[in-house]
């Protein structure tokens, strides 16, 4: 990390810190800047999580989380406050301020120093401060990383290290990806030394379904799944009706999309859905498609190369048709694993 020392001498006086994240925070998102905040904490100095739209309850275990300030556009004051009284900010797992939205505003008209933590390929330069690396497998690692090179590994915790675990565990889809080096796990394996509960993690994080969430799963794969194998590729779309009749919360079409890339062959899939004022697509690939690529040349968005999503304001037909419409071009990159 360069010029680490000037930070490290901002540090050593107590800070008014905000720590804000990428919208619907996942568990790497939401477990790193709870992290981060704890150990903050733990150094006297005064810190505010907020966060640009809720996340699912599935992360709710995690300790900090009733401290969460999260961002409500009918209700923009207390997070314009928190930005406007803060002394530093730092910005967790995304790498261009949009992603924050509609908090990129106060990140982007900040005057006070920004640290970054992340690891997604397209980052911009609006941090002051960066510990940056698109080969982490997670932020969490990063978080790490930061907090050991400040030579405090010795305060990360049990409640600490179980934030950060998890968003380890997702963002490796649980120690499988390729990404998943020997670092990662020793990483992992010093967390558990510390006493956490990793069966219980995974439990909390997978394992609390809603009966309509796991309904939802089933309409999914039974109705909506669309197989094309002459593009190796596999989608989903939902229309906000259908979200609709199963009660969707935050958090239950989280996970879908991988599901078809466990058909054998498939090579690329997406799940598009309509969300409020636009669509919001997620894709995956195995092997070498960039869908970070497929997705910011022409989604608005980006990610990894095998995790990736993005978000247009058109309809959900439109959407699938600009899908559709892209796969002959693409047809050779997708077929090139095979
Ligand atoms: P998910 O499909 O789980 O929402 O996101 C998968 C990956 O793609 C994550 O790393 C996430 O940060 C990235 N991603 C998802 N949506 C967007 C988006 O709208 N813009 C960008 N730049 N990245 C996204
Ligand atoms: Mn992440």
């Amino acid at each position: 990390m360069e010029r680490l020392e000037e930070l490290q001498k901002l540090l050593n006086t107590p800070q008014k810190i905000v720590i804000t994240c990428h919208q619907k925070p996942d568990a790497d998102a939401l477990g790193s800047s709870l992290g981060l905040a704890n150990y903050l904490k733990k150094k006297n100095h005064t810190v505010q999580v907020v966060v640009p739209t809720d996340y699912p309850e599935f992360l709710f275990w995690m300790s900090g989380h009733s401290e969460v300030l999260i961002h409500n556009p009918h209700r923009v004051a207390r997070s314009k406050k928190a930005f406007a009284e803060a002394d530093m900010i730092f910005c967790l797992d995304f790498s261009v301020p949009n992603r924050a939205a509609p908090l990129d505003e106060y990140i982007n008209s900040a005057k006070v120093p920004i640290v970054l933590l992340d690891h997604h390929h397209g980052k911009t330069d609006f941090a002051t401060f960066e510990l940056w690396n698109p080969q982490a497998a997670a932020t969490a690692e990063l978080v790490i990383e930061f907090i050991e090179l400040l030579g405090d590994k010795n305060l990360i915790d049990r409640d600490i290290a179980s934030a950060l675990y998890a968003g380890i565990m997702t963002d490796t889809g649980s120690f499988k990806h390729s990404g998943t080096s020997p670092r990662v796990h020793r990483i992992a394996a010093d967390l558990m030394e510390l006493g956490i509960d990793t069966a219980r993690i995974h439990r909390d994080v997978y394992d609390t379904s809603s009966p309509d969430r796991l309904r939802f799963l089933g309409y999914c794969l039974q109705e909506k799944l669309q197989i094309l194998p002459q593009y190796q590729t596999a989608y989903f779309a939902i229309s906000a009706e259908e979200l609709r009749q199963f009660n969707h919360k935050t958090g239950d079409t989280e996970g879908i999309v991988n599901y078809a890339l466990s058909i054998e062959g498939i090579r690329m899939s997406a799940f598009i859905v309509e969300r409020k004022g636009c669509v919001k697509i997620s894709f995956r690939s195995f092997g070498s498609f960039p869908v970070n690529e497929f997705a910011r040349l022409h989604f608005n968005g980006g990610g990894h190369r095998n995790a990736a999503g993005g978000r247009v304001e058109i309809s959900l037909e439109e959407s699938v048709k600009r899908f559709l419409d892209l796969l002959p071009q693409y047809e050779e990159a997708l077929n090139a694993d095979a």
